[in-house]
């Protein structure tokens, strides 16, 4: 064997073969542990820091020894990770996990199913069904012997699990899109009438981006004005409905949020459930953030009507406490989905249970282990104490932030999120005219990039209209209680940084902003 030759046969044998413990798994243990052990979100940073610490490089022509990539993590990659299993880190729907996650994560990557086909994920596609059954019963609620007929049905499609709640709630309106105009993915767009789907302006943006690859045009999104406590306004929706009937648009879904991504609000998903119901219109529930709401027996109530949607997203990533990557769609008929069924002859065939015929995605992991994971591990008693405690710690908050006079609330939390700003003393009790909140606007936004950049704590901040302000756009900073393990004492800390960054703030600087 010449040279070249030997040298491929160790490369073989050391990286293919060789499953023994290496440097990379001895050293990857160490730097994960202290990087667990930090107390701050992130090092301080900028921009600037950052592309000096990442430039542009060619592909290493002999690659990395182990120790040398290991060092590149330890230096560069974790110190400006975001830390999002902090305490402090509030600003977002991604948390810490539970302990047994990346035990799983081995088992999920060491297995390499594929789900897309049964001869690459045989047990997987099964598991992946009973788990999918599992979560279908907690919102749909059918009969023990409907679940025996179809949780292995071949015809039948309980739910998908997704790479997230975007591809969930475009998997949702391609059945309805398909459900309204079936010849449309033969022939195109082109030919069909116009279309709208109507959903409520705190929509997820994923909804919009749907229209879009969908064909049906962003522009085609009807968004409906929401009321006081932030649920859409009925009697505009009936108008709205009116109207589109006027016109002779087809109305190809109405959705319904439970669990606004900006406030945490619900809709009121009975009466949406019954609007559809009477005009035929498909009815879609996003619960990305809420759905696991259910999982709690004081507060599954919020949810009532959700049994009644046509489908439902969940994203397994947010509530249900598993990695990211993992969302969820589910059907009350299990025949929905065969609106988007497709078939090819080398996978998916025609007769077999490969899940890859109704998914838009193809070659797809074996995610379900983890909500098995969670499902089995965890329970649903201890999930409904997450809910529970994440939703009592918002409103206790909230609560605290209405007692303040440097700060105002925005939005009560109904659920686990709430919206509120900081007030400079010049706006303290004077009314808060256009002008006024363009300037609150301006300052929250620098208190919110300052208080990210200094990488102790993270609130994050969002944009919406509310009714007390006639609709103009304010921007409030938004604490998500997602995290188990935040404590009151820590909410104490971030306003007082908050206080303490505020006052640095030259104010009069923007004020002509
Ligand atoms: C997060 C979220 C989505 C999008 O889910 P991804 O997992 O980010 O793709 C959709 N709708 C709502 C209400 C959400 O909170």
């Amino acid at each position: 064997m010449n040279t070249k030759g030997k040298q491929i046969q160790t490369f073989l044998k050391t990286v293919f073969k060789n499953q023994k413990t290496t440097v990379l798994s001895k050293k990857m243990e160490k730097i994960l542990r202290s990087y667990m052990a930090r107390k701050n979100v992130s090092k301080k940073y900028n921009q600037k820091d950052m592309e000096q610490i990442f430039p542009f490089q060619s592909i290493p022509n002999e690659g990395y020894s182990e120790r040398e990539y290991i060092t590149e993590l330890e230096d560069k990659l974790l110190p400006y990770a975001t830390n999002v299993g902090v305490s402090k880190f509030m600003g977002h729907m991604t948390s810490i996990l539970p302990n047994f996650i990346s035990n799983i994560a081995i088992l999920v990557t060491s297995l390499n199913q594929n789900v897309v086909k049964v001869e690459t994920g045989q047990s997987a596609t099964f598991y992946e069904r009973q788990a999918i059954a599992m979560l279908h019963e907690l919102l749909y609620n059918h009969k023990k012997d409907f679940y025996n007929k179809h949780i292995h049905h071949i015809d039948s499609t309980l739910g998908i699990v997704t790479s997230g709640g975007t591809i969930a709630n475009i998997t949702a309106l391609q059945c309805a899109r398909n459900r309204t105009y079936p010849q449309i993915e033969k022939k195109g767009v082109y030919n069909e009438g116009e279309g709208v789907v109507i959903c409520s302006e705190l929509g997820h943006y994923s909804i919009k981006k749907a229209m879009g690859i969908l064909g049906l045009g962003s522009q085609n999104l009807i968004t409906v004005p929401t009321d006081d406590s932030n649920k859409i306004d009925i009697e505009v929706l009936k108008e709205t409905i009116q109207k589109c009937q006027k016109k002779k648009l087809k109305i190809i879904a109405l959705i319904g949020v439970a669990g606004s991504t900006e406030c945490g609000s619900i809709d009121p998903l009975d009466t949406l459930a019954e609007i559809a119901d009477t005009h035929n219109i498909y009815f879609h529930v996003d619960a990305a953030w809420g759905g696991p709401i259910k999982l709690s027996d004081t507060y599954a109530h919020l949810l009532k009507g959700i049994e009644k949607a046509d489908s439902i997203t969940i994203d397994g990533h947010k509530q249900l406490y598993l990695p990211m990557g993992i969302g969820l769609i589910f059907f009350r008929n299990p025949q929905t989905a065969k609106l988007i069924e497709k078939q090819s002859e080398y996978i998916i065939r025609k007769n077999s249970i490969d899940l890859g015929k109704r998914t838009i995605e193809g070659s797809r992991p074996a995610h379900s282990f983890y909500l098995q994971a969670g499902l089995k591990l965890i329970g649903k008693q201890k999930y409904g104490w997450l809910i529970e405690k994440g939703i009592e710690k918002a409103n206790t908050m909230a609560l605290y932030i209405k007692t303040l006079e440097d700060f105002e609330l925005l939005t009560f939390p109904e659920t686990n999120i709430f919206l509120y700003r900081y007030i400079p003393e010049i706006f303290r009790n004077k009314p808060k005219t256009k002008t006024t909140n363009n300037c609150l606007n301006t300052f929250n936004k620098i208190l919110q990039k300052k208080q990210m950049e200094a990488g102790y704590s993270f609130v994050s901040y969002t944009t919406v209209s509310l009714k007390k302000y006639h609709k103009e756009p304010i921007v409030g900073l938004r604490i998500v209680l997602a995290n188990p393990l935040v404590e009151i004492t820590d909410l104490n800390s971030i306003i007082e940084e908050q206080r303490q960054l505020a006052e640095g703030i030259n104010f009069s600087q923007y004020m002509l902003v």
